[in-house]
């Protein structure tokens, strides 16, 4: 579902989704790598910010390619009159090859069985498809091994030399460029360059390289190559909360995530609330009950411990966060229904930010964002 007005007064809980922001975080992180393009990686419905809305502001800012896991996500960009440039990495057996190759979608391809699929496919549609190698440079997860690489390149060149491939992309990911400094990162580059003079051998001539996710085009340099593809911090968050924060990189939080007090009462002091009475009323005072759950994607885990601010004060999360709903506890705080509970934004009206629920959570401010489900509205401005 989807508001395209401001006004929130007659909704449940909504996402408001700051459009403005996100333009401004793609402008500042092109700044960051200038000679690099920028990929604005919009999987998993934009982080849960809206996958159409965002790929179409960060393109006006200047992005000039979009990322996807899936090639379900990629085709919906496509049917929803996104032409830009896009490529989807994430790819099993029968997936959507013919309707990607169609709906000239960059493809990517980490083993010998990838290739088979995308060069059949091809052939079938009498059209180039647009392929990028991935290496495994030392992540573990996807791409193709160093050993297995030659064999990948060679077949590769072979089949663009037959017209059904074009190799558009070398690239790779990392494991730990959220720690800066980390020699993994180091010697990830190193792989990642002995990948890129094998392919060159082969005889591939990719239009882009690219290895840096967020935390990389903020804090590595010599990662940004060609493209970087940048999620997180497009959506304001940064990837690296131990160096700093977002205001530190020049990025502002984009989604601001809010509630209607859907009941507020007075209890006496001793009274248990929510499941399992994992909170006691400390003596008599003013519960407020929040109308979202683990159903909308807040964490369970943050059970007595997530942050919500409150008729002026931040407030911790009563209990258990129920499926639907949760409490806080507002210490004889005056509030009415219907009031606003805001739980995580950019900060300026004294809330929370997602990261502060990923340190109450356990988890990291990816999750947040991205959890927050179809049942709240995103509510765009800008
Ligand atoms: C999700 C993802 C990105 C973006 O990562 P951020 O840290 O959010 O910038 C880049 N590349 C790949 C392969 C990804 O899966």
């Amino acid at each position: 579902m989807e508001s395209d007005s401001g006004s929130t007064s007659t909704l449940r809980a909504w996402a408001g989704i700051d459009l403005n922001a996100l333009r401004a975080n793609v402008e500042a992180l092109r700044a960051r790598a200038p000679r690099a393009a920028l990929m604005a990686v919009v999987k998993a419905d934009a982080y849960g910010h809206g996958a159409v809305p965002c790929a179409r502001a960060a393109l006006e800012a200047g992005a000039t390619w979009l990322g996807t896991a899936t090639p379900d996500e990629a085709l919906a960009l496509r049917a929803a009159g996104i032409t830009a440039p896009t490529l989807c990495w994430l790819w099993t057996p029968g997936g959507p090859w013919s309707e990607a190759i169609e709906a000239d979608v960059d493809v990517s391809v980490s083993g010998m069985w990838a290739l088979r699929a995308v060069t059949e496919a091809a052939r079938a549609a009498k059209r180039t498809a647009r392929v990028h190698l991935k290496a495994d440079t030392g992540l573990g997860r996807n791409g193709a091994q160093p050993a297995d690489w030659p064999e990948l390149t060679a077949a590769a060149r072979a089949a663009e030399r037959e017209g059904l491939i074009r190799v558009t992309g070398i690239w790779s990911h990392l494991a730990c460029a959220d720690e800066p400094g980390h020699p993994s990162n180091a010697a990830q580059l190193t792989a990642y360059r002995d990948s890129l003079a094998t392919a060159e051998a082969a005889g591939l001539r990719p239009e882009v390289r690219h290895i840096a996710n967020s935390p990389a085009t903020l804090t590595i340099p010599e990662a940004h190559y060609d493209l970087v593809r940048t999620g997180i911090a497009m959506y304001g968050i940064s990837p690296v909360p131990q160096v700093g924060g977002p205001a530190d990189f020049g990025l502002r939080p984009v989604m601001t995530l809010g509630a209607r007090l859907a009941l507020v009462k007075t209890a006496p002091g001793g009274h248990g609330v929510s499941y399992g009475h994992h909170y006691v009323t400390p003596g008599e005072t003013t519960l407020a009950l929040v109308p979202l759950g683990y159903a909308d994607g807040i964490p369970r885990h943050a059970s007595n411990t997530g942050p919500v601010l409150v008729a002026g004060k931040w407030r911790t999360v009563a209990g258990r966060v129920a499926m639907d709903q949760f409490v806080v506890d507002l210490g004889g705080d005056a509030a009415k229904v219907g009031d606003e509970a805001l739980l995580f934004g950019p900060g300026d009206q004294g809330e929370p930010t997602a990261e502060d629920w990923a340190r109450a959570a356990g988890t990291i401010a990816y999750e947040i964002v991205t959890r927050i489900g179809p049942r709240v509205p995103r509510v765009y401005v800008g």
